[in-house]
């Protein structure tokens, strides 16, 4: 759906994206993750066309961009820093006139379409008020509604949840969850890891402009070959795997071991009552911080 090859962005001698080579597979929501000012915003204006890359190739839905554009972007939803709205106007007159702008469909059943966008994205009861009276979170429902009505392929969205309460960000990973099952494609940039960990299929973690790891997160959170050994006998656990303990953290112990069935009646026959043995997985946030601490430092200082 988006592949990029060397996709560079220089501003003035500040190399703001270095090299990115992205792959996003259609189908899957893809978490774009890094520290604030890595380079994730500059990489998603250049996907949209927005800004134009310094050197490098971008390909969406198979066709180069920007020059395609025309082609492309119809079939891309997107939501860039702040949602765009005309302020003097109501919600529903926005979304009007992008229904009168995209291929929505016919004008008699237009106030039906934007009825249930702004039903799934939780801006119903919404009265005339102008957008310019809107909180900020109500500002990117809209923005997402607006995006639903051109029903694309692809939904390209820079910090989706930026300004929301916690109950509009349930609503929102709710919607792009739906959205994506019903078979949308979605890149999304963030910087909270726990809404990408508990959202996306791959990510892509961005540092100083670099693409640091670009990994599933079933291969992130793959176990990594040791146990976790929850016992009220630390003690006598560790005397029968001697050499075989990492570490002990409280009532756990860490233990490398290539079969959990023999670790388990290694244990019990040795008299130690095992009351949980699970595997050890990393989370998002450790791979993401080593990834992050141990990437060279590529700032181009002027
Ligand atoms: P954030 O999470 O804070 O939005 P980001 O990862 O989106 O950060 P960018 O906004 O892409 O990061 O910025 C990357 C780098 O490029 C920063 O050093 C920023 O100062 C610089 N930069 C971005 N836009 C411009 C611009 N128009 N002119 C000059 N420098 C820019």
């Amino acid at each position: 759906m988006i592949r990029t090859q060397g996709l560079t962005k220089y501003f003035g001698r500040i190399r703001a994206v270095d090299d990115v080579a992205l792959e996003v597979a259609e189908g899957e929501i893809y978490g774009f993750l890094g520290p604030n000012g890595s380079g994730k915003t500059t990489t998603v204006r250049m996907l949209l066309g927005l800004v134009l890359a310094t050197s490098g190739s971008i390909e969406m839905m198979g066709h180069p961009m920007p020059r395609r554009a025309r082609e492309v972007l119809p079939e891309v939803g997107s939501l860039v820093e702040g949602p765009a709205a005309y302020p003097g106007l109501s919600g529903r007159a926005n979304l009007s006139l992008v229904d009168a702008m995209g291929p929505g469909g016919s004008r008699a059943t237009r106030s039906r379409r934007i009825e249930e966008a702004l039903e799934e994205v939780g801006l119903a009861g919404v009265d005339r008020r102008p957008v310019r009276a809107y909180s900020l979170g109500m500002r990117q429902r809209l923005g997402l509604a607006a995006t639903l009505m051109r029903r694309p392929r692809l939904l390209v969205l820079d910090e989706p949840t930026n300004g929301l309460d916690p109950q509009g960000i349930h609503e929102v990973r709710e919607l792009l969850l739906r959205l994506n099952r019903e078979g949308t494609t979605i890149f999304l940039s963030s910087h909270l890891l726990a809404e990408v960990e508990q959202l996306c299929h791959r990510v892509g973690v961005l540092d100083r402009g670099r693409l640091v790891l670009q990994e599933s997160l079933a291969e992130i959170r793959r176990p990594t070959g040791r146990w976790y050994v929850e016992t009220q006998d630390v003690a006598r656990a560790r005397a029968l795997l001697d050499g075989q303990v990492d570490r002990i953290e409280g009532d756990r112990l860490v233990v490398r071991h290539d079969d959990s069935a023999a670790l388990n009646r290694l244990l019990v026959e040795g008299g130690v009552r095992v009351t949980a043995l699970t595997p050890e997985r990393r989370t998002l946030e450790e791979v993401v911080l080593k990834a992050t601490t141990d990437s060279p430092d590529k700032v181009v200082r002027p």
